[in-house]
């Protein structure tokens, strides 16, 4: 047989709810943070000799994909004893290693780098100098063949000299600067990752003190607890308690990151979440308000998403494929909650969330992908783009299952209190179907469309399975607008743009022009998203096109804005010098409108349900 055939017998075994036989330590050294490198150590013990298959974990539950940073994966080097085992990865599942274990080992040693990106060209940087965030995914190889819950992993994590850290996962030791923590399985390990740093601060915000604000920042100075920043955060935590019911953990970190350095990020755990953001998070309070989103959304999830969860998105190991048929339930009405705790809370003014659902509404409403794709079909979306920059985003979608799916929650919410005549809303599904009974590390208890169906029965009796069929299932065109007008609004566009808009704007860099022009552009003229045939579509303007000149200016943001907006006053058209590739030219973009910006306004006479429902919860 040659050397290539011989890949054809690499079966990875599939895996099975038995105990892996003895715990596994990992060491991880995290103090190379210059070079961003970390030095993985992991001892196995195996049972036998034999062949033995390691799988880097591949399908990653908060990603709802394979998202796994195998291209960062180095330096693999397994041992037992002395000698040097040989080592081969298979072909086509390149997660999987496989080697052969000699018979007379109790253990095997295996080490690796994982090389963290330097550049954000290379992926999200998580290393920064005085700053760094572990997933345990990138750090360790598991056995094939058990459920994740069956493999017990001691964890030992080195950070620089003197840095503090924050972990789910309680320390059961520090020695130096090597962190022991408390023995876990691996489903709970790579659930809990662990932020580090130089500055950090941790801020109970409870009574009880389960959920702490664990922030580690740049800098000593962004780290700006006063009450007034903190209380909103208290009031999320309380909030979320009032509709969602008892937590489904006994405690939980919100791990927020404020840094320059390190790459965005916000993904949910079960006793924790993830969050970098913006290192002025808390120091330009006001000026960074349109992100206070994250915190509720992430922490949202420990009941919509991490303890209850559509049953096909849970698995039983990192390599069994993940599917998110009901993403639309986990992530669409999270969006939908996260909005209204950022009202109940005070992380925003109603007004400000009003002005969000507006942006959200008008965006669909001008979406022309929903034509040829259902919401349904965005949930594959996560597999399919990977979150990579699309061409053409409002004709793909890429993940509309959250913000239309929002919309959708919107029309549920309302259809429910107008069929119970005020008397029941989405609150109370919220109470019935994600309160926990229970408050372990890691418990999933999954649903399916019958039980979403179920519980919306049972709180006012409706043709809901057909509703869903028609809103999920189905093509439509523009926005589903229902549920805001049964809240007592209506989406309208005037040409002031609002707080909410004038903040993403800024915090985003660019002019958003969406609803005038059809584009957005960035501060040197460069497009960054154009319209499904809207306006600078009509005119072959595509992303990637730079604006030269507008209205007979030189490009700055302050021409292009002032020639929209001369338009809408004059003769409707805008002229554009653009170039793009090899090809420069001169175009004239219709533009009647002038400048235009999505609001919602009260329906004279109607019910302000919306109004009611982003009131806070006593
Ligand atoms: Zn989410």
């Amino acid at each position: 047989m040659t050397k290539n055939l011989r890949d054809l017998d690499f079966k990875v075994p599939a895996p099975r709810d038995i105990a892996y036989p003895a715990p596994i330590r990992l060491y991880v050294d995290a103090q190379d943070v210059l070079r961003g490198i970390l030095q993985i150590r992991q001892v196995i013990p195996v049972r036998s000799g034999g062949p033995l298959t390691l799988l880097f974990p591949e399908w990653l539950p908060g990603y709802h994909a394979p998202r796994a940073s195998i291209a960062l994966f180095a330096g693999l080097r397994i041992e037992a004893g002395e000698k040097e085992l040989p080592w081969r990865r298979h072909p086509v599942q390149v997660h999987a290693f496989k080697v052969e274990v000699p018979a007379d080992a109790e253990q095997i040693v295996v080490s690796f780098h994982f090389l963290t990106p330097t550049d954000p060209s290379q992926g999200r940087v998580v290393v920064g100098k005085e700053i760094l965030t572990i997933q345990w995914n990138s750090v360790l190889l598991y056995p094939a063949g058990y459920y994740a819950r069956q493999i017990e992993f001691h964890a030992f994590l080195t950070v620089p000299a003197g840095w503090q850290h924050s972990c789910a996962i309680a320390a059961v030791d520090r020695q130096d600067d090597t962190i022991r923590f408390e023995p876990v399985s691996l489903d709970v390990l790579v659930d809990s990752p662990v932020f580090a740093g130089r500055y950090a601060a941790r801020v109970p915000l409870d009574d009880q003190e389960k959920v702490h604000l664990s922030i580690f920042a740049d800098n000593a100075e962004l780290i700006d607890i006063s009450e007034k920043k903190i209380a909103p955060h208290r009031a999320v935590v309380e909030q979320a308690g009032k509709l969602f019911g008892p937590a489904p953990f006994d405690r939980f970190e919100m791990l927020l990151g404020l840094s320059s350095e390190l790459g965005r990020i916000g993904v949910e755990h079960h006793r924790s979440f993830e969050a970098v953001t913006v290192p002025d998070y808390f120091t330009d309070w006001e000026g960074c308000f349109s992100l206070r989103e994250t915190v509720p959304h992430e922490f949202i999830h420990a009941w919509n998403g991490k303890f209850r969860r559509g049953a096909d998105s849970w698995t039983p190991s990192f390599d069994t494929p993940i599917r998110n048929s009901l993403m639309w339930v986990y992530e669409g009405q999270t969006q939908y909650w996260d909005r209204v705790l950022c009202a109940r809370s005070g992380l925003w003014t109603a007004d400000q969330t009003l002005q969000a659902i507006a942006v959200t509404a008008a965006t669909h409403q001008v979406r022309a992908g929903s034509r040829w794709r259902p919401i349904s079909d965005t949930t594959r979306d996560p597999i399919i783009a990977a979150r990579a920059p699309l061409p053409w985003p409002s004709w793909q979608r890429s993940e509309d299952y959250y913000s239309e799916g929002s919309l959708v929650w919107l029309d549920i919410d309302t259809r429910i209190r107008m069929l119970s005549g005020d008397t029941r809303s989405l609150d109370d599904f919220a109470r019935s179907f994600f309160a926990a009974d229970q408050q372990g590390p890691a418990q999933t208890l999954t649903y399916t469309l019958d039980d979403v169906i179920a519980a919306l029965t049972d709180l006012a009796p409706f043709d809901w399975g057909g509703f869903l069929r028609e809103r999920i299932d189905g093509k439509h065109t523009g926005a589903p607008l229902e549920g805001i007008e049964r809240a007592g609004y209506q989406l309208v566009f005037r040409n002031d743009p609002g707080e909410f808009w004038t903040n993403t704007e800024k915090l985003a860099g660019n002019l958003n022009l969406m609803f005038s022009l059809g584009l957005i552009v960035d501060h040197d003229g460069k497009v960054e998203e154009v319209l499904w045939e809207g306006p600078a579509f009509e005119a072959a303007i595509t992303a990637g096109t730079e604006i030269l000149e507008a209205g007979e200016r030189p490009f700055s943001v302050e021409a292009l804005r002032a020639a929209v907006q001369e338009a809408g006053r004059s003769n409707g058209t805008v002229r554009l010098r653009v170039t793009s590739g090899t090809c420069e030219r001169e175009v004239e973009v219709h533009c009647p409108g002038g400048l235009r910006y999505p609001h919602l306004t009260p329906l004279e006479g109607a019910r302000p349900r919306l109004l009611e429902i982003l009131s806070p919860r006593v």
